[in-house]
């Protein structure tokens, strides 16, 4: 067993986002600057998308763009029951109506013809998640969206870098969503980016994220600025610091060399649990793509165990393993329990994959062999624990 705990994540920060941070307190100018508007430039050019507007974080953007997309009261919404409840709340904050669709087994990603099956006619948007990395199959996706006019609203929170078909996803005619969070492929301590190639969204989501202010604060305080404003209407406060963008300028430039690390653990998992009966390692989908590798979560067959996934969590951790839980189906919450109209059996491969998945410990600071003793922990566990 390992002498140190091995967390199931821990973000890389380095010399130059600490140089960087450090220059932002000793310039003067902390908050929503220049060095968010660099963060945004460079952002756009490397997902290949016209307009990036950076945000407060993940859940600020996804909340934004519905707003903008204008789904509101009496509309539905379709998403993955698999997916972190952020992608849900924001659904219940415009007052729509969240409706799931049941996942892949395999890659865990919504399934495009269980989308199918759940369009009504207030039916507004799809909200595919791209999974721990692993793109869903946009090019159904749109055909879908395109066959009943539907809007597509991509959470990309663990998809910074991954691609579809050779197209990075924040690239596409659709809007995304991107996390900074400290978990996500790459960090601004909290953070979020909405990319679209549709210029008058992406200028709505700006006005909304800063009070509903015509201009930029920090262009009034400029020596060009004046320090007059409009509010042109009731916006929010959900616009990105400096302080936070001075960490992710770094960050993005790195962001190739993480995924290649975690590309490289992942497929280290993978190959050692080929053999390994009562762990389900993710599936690869049938098309090509890159994987970011954002999470790696096997299922455990706890049917051939005398202990239930959150007791094998619980022993992972007496053996100095840490672990992750992404994600627990929404429905299973109890707010989603008791207000959502959702049947028994009515997503039977989300709940499946809901008591059975766990996040093992995939950062880019891991060496192989801290690869290797989660992979004998977990055969610890398994030998203490069969039926
Ligand atoms: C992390 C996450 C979010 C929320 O991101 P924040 O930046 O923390 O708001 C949304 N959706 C999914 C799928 C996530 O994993």
């Amino acid at each position: 067993m390992r002498k140190d705990f091995l967390p199931f994540s821990i973000p890389t920060i380095e010399e130059e986002e600490i140089q960087e941070v450090v220059e932002s307190l000793q310039s003067g100018w902390i908050t929503t600057g220049p060095k968010v508007k660099k963060f945004e430039d460079e952002f756009k050019v490397y997902v290949d998308s016209p307009f990036a507007v950076p945000l407060s974080s993940a859940t600020a953007g996804l909340h934004l763009a519905l707003l903008a997309m204008g789904i509101g009261p009496g509309d539905e919404v379709i998403t993955t029951p698999m997916t972190f409840a952020a992608t849900v709340n924001v659904m219940i904050h415009v007052g729509a109506t969240p409706v799931f669709a049941d996942i892949e087994p395999g890659t865990l990603n919504i399934d495009v013809q269980a989308v199918r099956a759940k369009i009504t006619e207030r039916t507004k948007a799809i909200v595919p998640v791209h999974f721990a990395g692993l793109p869903c199959d946009l090019d159904a996706i749109f055909a879908l969206a395109k066959e009943f006019n539907l809007q597509v609203l991509e959470d990309a929170a663990h998809a910074i870098g991954t691609e579809y078909k050779g197209k990075r996803i924040g690239s596409f005619d659709s809007v995304s969503v991107f996390s900074f969070h400290p978990i996500k492929n790459i960090t601004t301590g909290e953070g979020g980016m909405v990319c679209t190639r549709d210029e008058k969204l992406a200028e709505e989501i700006s006005l909304l994220k800063f009070h509903g202010m015509s201009r930029e604060a920090w262009k009034r305080y400029s020596a060009k600025g004046t320090p007059n404003y409009d509010i042109v209407l009731p916006g929010f406060k959900y616009n990105m610091m400096d302080i936070q963008a001075a960490l992710g300028i770094h960050q993005l430039r790195k962001l190739d060399r993480f995924i290649e690390q975690r590309t490289k653990i992942a497929e280290f998992y993978t190959a050692a649990f080929a053999d390994v009966d009562e762990i389900i390692t993710p599936s690869a989908a049938p098309y090509a793509y890159r994987h970011a590798w954002h999470l790696y979560t096997p299922l455990v067959k706890i049917e051939k165990l005398t202990i239930d996934r959150d007791a094998f969590m619980a022993e992972l951790k007496k053996e100095n393993i840490g672990t992750g839980l992404h994600f627990k189906a929404v429905h299973h919450h109890p707010y989603y329990r008791e207000n959502l109209p959702i049947a028994p059996g009515e997503l039977p491969l989300a709940d499946y994959a809901s008591d059975r998945i766990l996040s093992l410990p995939l950062f880019p600071k891991m060496v192989m062999e801290d690869a290797a003793d989660v992979v004998d922990s977990v055969k610890n566990v398994l030998a203490r624990s069969r039926k």
